[in-house]
């Protein structure tokens, strides 16, 4: 017998849960595409897009691309051939970002924090400030990286390029942070925000978004690498509704996108933000408890900088593909498989690893049934963990701010 009947639960870092009120949205016809409903709710989910992203000067350019779209997209607006980047790796996200800024001819600089840790905004200002003939185009970052589950400080890192007087602009991918880990991209003097709709944006796979600020509109002026789908100057500015999406609009994903964000903006932004803040806490104090009597750790030390998105688990001794699997066939049950923490290789697996996906549509009762399905499977598997984990989540829980 196996227990993986009723409604199974996805718990991985994107795709995330997609709500019932997003799927009946795309659930229609065809719609004109010329004139009409759709003009008038496309122009909607850009407004909302910059409400979410806190921004009044940025403009939002939607894709049908997924997050490696995105980011090609971001990269040729910018640079041109022959160009420098300054990449931070904290993981393996800004190395695959910084991997195609390689192909396209741009000379990457990189700092390397390691599997473990955040970007140290210290380091990058020297970086910056030994560069003396501002040859660095652009600094380029992730928010959360959802290898390591990391949560750097975007902040801080603006701080850093102006203390270091350097005009490089501020990249930042928040593909795995978008609407999950707060963000404030006119605040914080982000220039270009990349992210994409399955993540924190609760809808299907297939838009890619780029988030073009005032600075980063004007870099495009001198940008060689610019190709046509991808060019922002008439997705930013067009002429005709067509110019928008460089061709047929991606209709049903905005109508999903339509109800994920009017979701989001119901709820509000800042209640979203803690509410993940909340739920992650929960994870983490679960993932503290069974760590007191086995070899479970969350792989960020810091809990400041641990995501409020994906939480990255270590399981030293323990089988966490064995783990995953009782998880998924007998509970019905799917956790994220562990991905290379800092290595070269794209697409390969971190054995010994395994991620909890704790971003966009979620509740307390999906949190709690995800922390206990894992005890339920390690105490199967007769895998050695501390006691106490759901009550340590559900003391986190009860502590909210209630509304
Ligand atoms: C998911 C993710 C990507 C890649 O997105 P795809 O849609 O899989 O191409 C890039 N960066 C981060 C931080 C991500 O979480």
């Amino acid at each position: 017998m196996s227990l993986a009947h009723g409604r199974h639960f996805l718990s991985i870092p994107g795709p995330s849960v997609m709500p019932d009120r997003v799927l009946n949205a795309m659930h229609q016809a065809a719609p004109n595409i010329y004139e009409g409903d759709l003009i008038t709710l496309t122009g909607e989910v850009y407004d909302n897009l910059a409400r979410i992203a806190r921004t009044s000067t940025a403009v939002p350019v939607i894709y049908m691309a997924n997050g490696h779209g995105a980011w090609e997209a971001s990269l040729t607006n910018v640079f041109s051939r022959g160009d420098t980047a300054l990449v931070l790796f904290t993981g393996r996200f800004a190395r695959g970002w910084a991997e195609q800024a390689e192909r396209l001819g741009v000379t990457v600089k990189s700092i390397d924090f390691g599997p473990r840790s955040p970007v140290d905004p210290a380091l990058v200002e020297d970086a910056l400030r030994a560069d003396t003939g501002h040859e660095i185009r652009a600094v380029m970052m992730v928010q959360t990286d959802t290898a390591t589950s990391v949560l750097n400080d975007v902040k801080a890192v603006r701080e850093a390029i102006d203390a270091a007087g350097h005009p490089a602009l501020l990249m930042v991918d928040c593909i795995a942070s978008f609407a999950c880990d707060s963000f404030e991209m006119d605040a914080w003097g982000v220039d270009v925000m990349v992210t994409g709709s399955q993540k924190g944006l609760m809808t299907p796979p297939g838009l890619g978004l780029n988030f073009v600020g005032p600075k980063a509109l004007e870099a495009r002026a001198k940008a060689d690498l610019a190709t046509p789908y991808w060019d922002w100057q008439p997705r930013c500015n067009p002429q005709v509704y067509y110019q928008k999406f460089c061709g047929t609009a991606p209709t049903h994903h905005l109508f999903g996108l339509h109800e994920a964000t009017t979701m989001i903006l119901e709820e509000g932004i800042e209640n979203v933000w803690a509410r993940h803040v909340t739920l992650s806490t929960a994870v983490h104090a679960a993932v503290e408890a069974w760590g007191r009597g086995g070899p479970l750790e969350c792989n960020i030390a810091d809990p400041a900088h641990r995501s409020r998105a994906v939480t990255s688990i270590r399981t030293g001794a323990i089988d966490a593909n064995a783990l995953r699997r009782y998880c998924e066939d007998q509970l019905g049950l799917t956790l994220g498989i562990g991905l290379p923490l800092g290595s070269p290789v794209m697409g390969g697996r971190e054995e010994g690893v395994f991620r909890i996906g704790h971003m966009g549509h979620l509740s307390a009762p999906m949190i709690l049934g995800t922390l206990g399905s894992i005890e339920t499977a390690m105490t199967a598997l007769d895998m050695p963990h501390g006691p106490g984990a759901v009550a340590a989540a559900a003391a986190v829980i009860a502590g909210h701010p209630r509304s």
